[in-house]
């Protein structure tokens, strides 16, 4: 049974202090919604010596195929700026950045429109270039400052969001609505008719697939997340998530099978790609043949797994899948 409240408006949020405003955002539930679905208000509460000088909006899609924050971006722009001044409030910054690719032309329009006036609030536009939305790329594009290795934003003193978590803090904080729903986008060449829905969370994946006409006979897989860094679902009868950016139904021809891959020829084409700088052919090799201390040696934990350099691999090898494995084996 769904039992519904009516929700107030306080449009004096902004007056709020600090705390009230932590606490709002706890109390709706909110957590990054760009995948990770980490908490958003420990990722306000950073260490008293680490202080924070930066918050950035990603609203580069953190994968191809995704356009659930392109389209957030076109309809919420001025909720989405109001949502950025809550966290800039909340950690005491006065300097606060929206990143959007430059192949979304519409959407750097909409943003821009949104912060004008606003003090201390820039919208850039910036490279379109997978992993262009993960927080490091995002950090050094705008910011010139490098997260080291094993390192995170905030020792470089920068904060990054998501679209649709800078808009779900908003909704917190002037109406008190926790987070019940988010974006998904449905998309590939398997489904009948893609686009992104508003649903709640809870809703299953199959819903939403006949909401897009169904599947297409020639469908293989259904993927939630993205096609670089998501996960096949076995049945689909699973809930969306508060961090399900999209489901991807992907068919023979969008599926590359790991059981053909080979050897690698040491091309080094993995490392030319890494945008972490790292030897994805050592890590995987390292992992095929268990010696996961080895691949730790090769910073394993930087890996942000992108899949790059799976995708660029001659050899077609796994590296992402090994990475992971290599992962689950030792301890950072
Ligand atoms: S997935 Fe590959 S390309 Fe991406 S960060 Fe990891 S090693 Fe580098
Ligand atoms: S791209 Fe593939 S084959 Fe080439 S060096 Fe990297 S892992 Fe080896």
């Amino acid at each position: 049974k769904e039992e519904w409240t009516i929700l107030r408006d306080h449009p004096d949020y902004l007056k709020l202090s600090r705390a009230e405003l932590k606490e709002k955002i706890k109390s709706a539930g909110i957590v990054g919604m760009g995948g990770a679905a980490f908490p958003t208000v420990v990722k306000l509460s950073p260490p008293k010596e680490k202080p924070i000088d930066t918050v950035i909006i990603n609203g580069s899609e953190c994968e191809p195929y995704l356009t659930g924050d392109y389209r957030l971006m076109l309809e919420k722009p001025a909720e989405i700026i109001e949502g950025l001044k809550v966290f800039m409030k909340i950690l005491g910054v006065s300097r606060g950045f929206v990143g959007i690719e430059d192949n979304k032309p519409k959407a750097v329009t909409a943003m821009k429109q949104a912060a004008e006036g606003q003090t201390g609030i820039e919208v850039c536009s910036l490279p379109a270039k997978y992993p262009q939305g993960a927080e490091k790329m995002l950090i050094k594009s705008i910011t010139q400052r490098e997260v080291p290795p094993k390192a995170l934003p905030m020792d470089v003193k920068v904060v990054v969001q998501n679209v649709s978590t800078s808009f779900a803090v908003f909704e917190a904080a002037r109406y008190g609505k926790p987070l019940i729903e988010r974006v998904v986008t449905v998309t590939g060449e398997g489904i009948t008719e893609p686009g992104n829905l508003l649903v709640k969370i809870g809703t299953l994946i199959s819903h939403l697939i006949e909401e897009c006409g169904g599947m297409k006979d020639e469908t293989l897989k259904v993927i939630s997340g993205g096609p670089m860094m998501g996960f096949a679902v076995p049945s689909l009868d699973v809930p969306v998530t508060k961090g399900t950016s999209g489901i991807v139904v992907m068919t023979e021809g969008e599926i590359a099978h790991a059981e053909d891959f080979s050897p690698c020829i040491r091309c080094g084409r993995c490392i030319d790609i890494c945008p972490m700088g790292l030897m994805p052919s050592m890590l995987s090799i390292y992992a095929e043949k268990g010696l996961y201390e080895g691949a730790k040696e090769y910073n394993l934990f930087d890996c942000f797994e992108c899949g790059s350099c799976a995708f660029v691999c001659p050899s077609k090898r796994p590296i992402v899948q090994l990475i992971r494995v290599a992962k689950s084996q030792v301890k950072p």
